[in-house]
C-alpha cells in the first residue's frame, strides 16, 4: 500500500471528510482492520483565507510548497491538495516535489468521461468559478463546459462557502438557496452538477437532484485510494 500525503485544513471539515472516506475506501477494497497508510499537514485555515481574499497567492505558493515539500520528506507516494481552490496553485507544488500530485480537476473529468456528462453546473468558491486554473483545465485538456452562476449567484454560494461550511454550520436555507441556484442554471442546457469546493458535500448530496452529481471530495478521496492500492 502506498502512503498518501494530504495537505489540509482548508478547511479542515472537508479535510476530516477525506480521512474518513478514504479509509472508509480502503476497508471496503481490503475489508478486516485495514485503514489508509496518510499523513496530513493540516493549516490553520484563518491566515490561508486572509491571503486568498488578499489575492495573496505567492505567499501562498510558499506555503503550499512547504507543505507539500514535509509531506514528500516524510514519506508520501503522492500528495492531495485537499480544495478545489488551492488546486490554483497545483504547477507551483507538482514541480516542487517528485511525487505525483493528483489533481483533484482530471480525475473528476475522468469519472464524468464515464458518465458522459460534459456541461455541468460548477459551484465552488468565487476564485474557483471565476479564474482560469479550473474551468479552463476542465476545458483544455477534457472538452468540459463549465456553467458558473451570475454574479449575485457566485457571490451567494462563495460566501456559503466561507462563512458557513468551513465553520461547520450547515443551514437549511443555504440548502435551499444552492438548490435554486442549481435549478436556475440548470435551465441553460446543463447536463451535470460538479461540486467544485470540498465542503458542499456538507450541504447537498445526490439524493437532492435530478442531474447526475460529481462531488469532488468523494471523487478526489477514491482516485486516491486507487492509486494506494494500484488501481
Ligand atoms: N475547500 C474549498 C475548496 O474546495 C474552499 C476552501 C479553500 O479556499 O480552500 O475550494
Amino acid at each position: 500500500m502506498k502512503t498518501l500525503g494530504l495537505i489540509g485544513g482548508m478547511s479542515w471539515e472537508s479535510t476530516a471528510i477525506y480521512y474518513r472516506l478514504i479509509n472508509e475506501a480502503t476497508r471496503a477494497r481490503l475489508g478486516g482492520l485495514h485503514s489508509a497508510r496518510l499523513l496530513m499537514w493540516s493549516f490553520d485555515f484563518a491566515p490561508i483565507a486572509k491571503h486568498q481574499m488578499a489575492d495573496a497567492w505567492d505567499e501562498l505558493a510558499t506555503v503550499m510548497v512547504d507543505a507539500a515539500r514535509r509531506l514528500e520528506g516524510a514519506g508520501a507516494d503522492a500528495l492531495l491538495i485537499c480544495t478545489n481552490t488551492m488546486h490554483r496553485l497545483f504547477e507551483k507544488v507538482q514541480v516542487a516535489v517528485a511525487i505525483p500530485v493528483l489533481h483533484i480537476a482530471d480525475v473528476t473529468a475522468a469519472a464524468m468521461a464515464k458518465k458522459g456528462c460534459r456541461r455541468p453546473i460548477v459551484l465552488a468558491t468565487r476564485f474557483t468559478m471565476e479564474q482560469r486554473f479550473y474551468t479552463g483545465r476542465l476545458l483544455d485538456r477534457h472538452g468540459i463546459e463549465a456553467i458558473v452562476p451570475d454574479e449575485a449567484g457566485r457571490s451567494l454560494v462563495h460566501d456559503i462557502i466561507y462563512r458557513e461550511l468551513c465553520q461547520g454550520i450547515v443551514q437549511p436555507q443555504s440548502k435551499q438557496a444552492y438548490l435554486a441556484e442549481i435549478a436556475r442554471l440548470s435551465r441553460l442546457g446543463a447536463d451535470s452538477v460538479v461540486l467544485g469546493c470540498t465542503e458542499i458535500g456538507m450541504l447537498i448530496g445526490q439524493q437532492d437532484l435530478d442531474l447526475p452529481l460529481f462531488d469532488t471530495t468523494q471523487i478526489h478521496a477514491d482516485a486516491a485510494v486507487a492509486y494506494a492500492l494500484g488501481g
